[in-house]
């Protein structure tokens, strides 16, 4: 894409009307010397699901803060259509508020931004109704298992109804058969919402399972290294897991991931 059609916008933010996410050059220095991102160029398109892979310390936290605007590119430029209003983040902890039942979580970003408490209720409970937690809405975070707490969590990112769903190693605390199910749960509400997902993993099966498109970082300095699609149908569901096409790409992928890691063995 030409240079012109990014625009700078007033706060330093540019706006793009191509990509839902567009990075452009975009660098991160920590004021400890510590170069997290280097270099980054990276266009995604609208209602895309992106998976950003690599190892621990190869920068994906810092580069997805930095989309969410949570942090700022020491260099270049990030754009992100829509600006920052329409962005909603799940981090790898569920982050809930204890005291507060899992109904009165998910109306939090609702009630911040000042939607009469009724109908933030009903938004809340449709939004708990999606991830499988109906019937929940009264109980408390410590009364719910970690895969409820983790779609709590998503019900909380999705009632505001983002354009750009950010997630930052969402799974990674679970176990693999309740992982499994909130991956499929996770693709479902894809592709009713159609919201561009960016899914942080470190687990090659985990992105090639979920993304139509796999980034592959590598660390020191964090850096793209390989760009991979995935370019099979949904709905996905056990038979492209246990299928040969689904593991040709997880070899695919794991080849890029060898490679950008130097040869060194990966966890
Ligand atoms: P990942 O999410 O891929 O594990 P991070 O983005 O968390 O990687 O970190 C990338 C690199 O930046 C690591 O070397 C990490 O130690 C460093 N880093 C992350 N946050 C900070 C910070 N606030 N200050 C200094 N260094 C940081
Ligand atoms: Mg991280």
């Amino acid at each position: 894409m030409p240079d012109g059609l990014l625009q700078p916008a007033p706060d330093g933010a540019v706006a793009t009307p191509t990509a839902a996410v567009e990075l452009r050059g975009v660098s991160k220095r920590f004021r400890n010397g510590t170069t997290a991102v280097s270099d980054v160029d990276l266009s995604i398109a609208h209602g895309d699901f992106v998976s950003l892979l690599g190892p621990s310390g190869c920068g994906k936290s810092t580069l997805l803060r930095m989309m969410a605007g949570l942090s700022q590119p020491s260099s270049g430029r990030i754009a992100a259509s829509g600006g920052a209003e329409g962005i909603s983040f799940v981090f790898q902890e569920p982050t809930l508020m204890p005291w507060r039942s899992a109904l009165r979580n998910v109306m939090l970003p609702l009630r911040l931004s000042h939607m009469a408490k009724s109908e933030a209720e009903a938004r809340a409970a449709e939004a708990l109704a999606q991830v499988g937690l109906a019937g929940f809405e009264n109980s408390y975070p410590r009364a719910l298992s970690g895969g409820m707490k983790m779609r709590v969590s998503i019900a909380r990112a999705l009632v505001t109804k983002p354009r750009l769903l950010l997630m930052d190693e969402p799974f990674a605390a679970l176990d693999e058969i309740t992982r499994f199910k909130l991956n499929n749960d996770l693709l479902t509400l894809w592709e009713a919402e159609r919201f561009t997902a960016i899914f942080v993993t470190h687990s090659v099966f985990e992105s090639v399972y979920l993304s139509r498109r796999v980034v592959v970082m590598a660390a020191r300095p964090g850096r793209i290294a390989a760009d991979l699609a995935v370019d099979e149908p949904y709905p996905r569901g056990e038979e492209f897991r246990t299928s040969a096409t689904y593991a040709a790409h997880c070899r695919e992928i794991s080849h890029a991931l060898s490679g950008a890691m130097g040869g060194e063995a990966h966890a």
